[in-house]
């Protein structure tokens, strides 16, 4: 897509309409070996708000390739996203009426943590994997897997090969499907008649109500509003029946969605969910105006503390080498010598340099050994938890600050 303008990734409509320009930055999850030359090779990131179907997005502008082939994170999950997955097999199991009878399919499956609990109750199941090593991973520990990219393609092979699903899961994957079309398509295709696909995806609502827009990076192609997701859905005779707010990353919303001709009755949940999109204007493109100039305040903020953090001869280190760091770092232009070093548990990312802001990784250890007057958390969503697991840099006097959406010390 280049030259001209780039067209919706939903309804094929010109886009016009700016949400935020983060200007060029480097690949989020591209950490830099610390003897790389300067400069990190940066693409433009450029989120935009379809004026006919209001689906935001960013455009894709780098090669896919290029962002999956770094992209190895499949044995980090916390124990908290683990108890997250148990409780959602319960749930599924015993309001879907699934049995020894039933199948579900997993889009995205990863190593196959999810499934694992559907495989330990003897209901089928199968994942959809495109990364062999990871797939291969969750076929060691017995869960079915194909290892494919999802799209009406794969769905087509496997309804031949006589799969059809009772349950489809689809959990934080719809944001990184370049053609959320097909990917749609290939849903409605897989599913029985009287079957439930159930998709959990951030929410656009908290993402413009807490200026998250950190949370937007190039491997995201979407973020999605319930008002935006239903327009893809119809158009694939799919529609939303009930849906569940969850405090996932910064607050997702799960959807349940079934076929337009099901016999599922749709609840409140989905009736309350649209008013609140629409009472925060996400119903028309106007809504979406000022958004980039609440982006850009929280800019100012976060540079002048380091300023004056800078000019009382404080010291400055960060937690958490998360993407969403990086964005924020690089659209703020904050480099290494307002923060000296970030620090995070992942010795993948030890010894290596930010991309783009270049501030070196270290571990944990280091915030003890250097003891800065400030540690700015990147993770805000992890606030509470990060800050109990540093509580002893209250020692010297040390304290936290999170940049969104608001500067906030403590
Ligand atoms: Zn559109």
């Amino acid at each position: 897509m280049t030259g001209g303008r780039p067209a919706c990734l939903g309804c094929g409509a010109p886009l016009t309409r700016t949400l935020v320009d983060l200007g060029c930055t480097p690949l989020a999850n591209s950490f830099v070996p610390s003897d790389r030359p300067e400069p990190d090779p940066v693409y433009p990131l450029h989120a935009r708000v379809c004026d006919r179907c209001l689906l935001v997005q960013v455009e894709a502008v780098v090669p896919p390739a290029d962002i999956f082939s770094d992209y190895a994170y499949f044995s980090s999950y916390s124990d908290t996203w683990l108890e997250h997955c148990r409780g959602y097999v319960e749930m599924a199991i015993a309001r879907f009426a699934l049995t020894g009878a039933s199948k579900v399919v997993e889009l995205a499956s990863n190593d196959g943590y999810l499934l694992q609990n559907f495989v330990a109750t003897a209901i089928p199941c199968l994942g959809v994997e495109p990364a062999a090593n990871v797939a291969q991973a969750a076929q060691a520990r017995g869960v079915p897997t194909e290892i494919a990219f999802f799209g009406s393609e794969t769905a087509r092979r496997l309804t031949a090969a006589g799969h059809r699903a009772d349950l489809i899961v689809a959990n934080n994957v719809l944001a990184h499907v370049p053609d959320i079309n097909d990917f749609v398509a290939g849903v409605a295709l897989l599913l029985k008649p009287e079957g439930v696909f159930t998709v959990e995806f951030p929410h656009l609502l908290n993402l413009i109500r807490g200026v998250q827009f950190d949370t937007i990076y190039h491997e995201h192609f979407t973020y999605l509003s319930l008002i935006a997701i239903e327009r893809i859905f119809r158009r694939h005779g799919l529609r939303i029946f009930d849906t569940e707010e969850l405090a996932t990353h910064g607050g997702s919303l799960r959807a349940l969605v079934c076929k337009e001709e099901s016999q599922q009755a749709e609840w409140p949940g989905v009736a309350r969910i649209r008013s609140n999109e629409t009472s925060a204007r996400l119903d028309g493109p106007e809504g979406y105006a000022c958004f980039a100039e609440r982006v850009e305040a929280v800019r100012q903020e976060l540079v002048a503390f380091l300023a004056s953090a800078s000019a009382a001869g404080r010291s400055v280190a960060a937690y958490g080498a998360a993407a969403k760091g990086n964005t924020l770092l690089n659209y703020c232009r904050v480099g290494s010598d307002r923060i000296s070093f970030v620090a995070d548990r992942s010795p993948a990312k030890q010894g290596r340099l930010l991309p783009g802001s270049r501030i070196p990784v270290r571990g944990p250890d280091a915030i003890f050994a250097e003891k800065p007057d400030y540690v700015l958390i990147l993770p805000w969503n992890l606030r509470d938890e990060i800050s109990g697991q540093l509580a002893a840099i209250r020692g010297w006097g040390g304290k936290f600050v999170t940049a969104i959406p608001e500067i906030e010390v403590s």
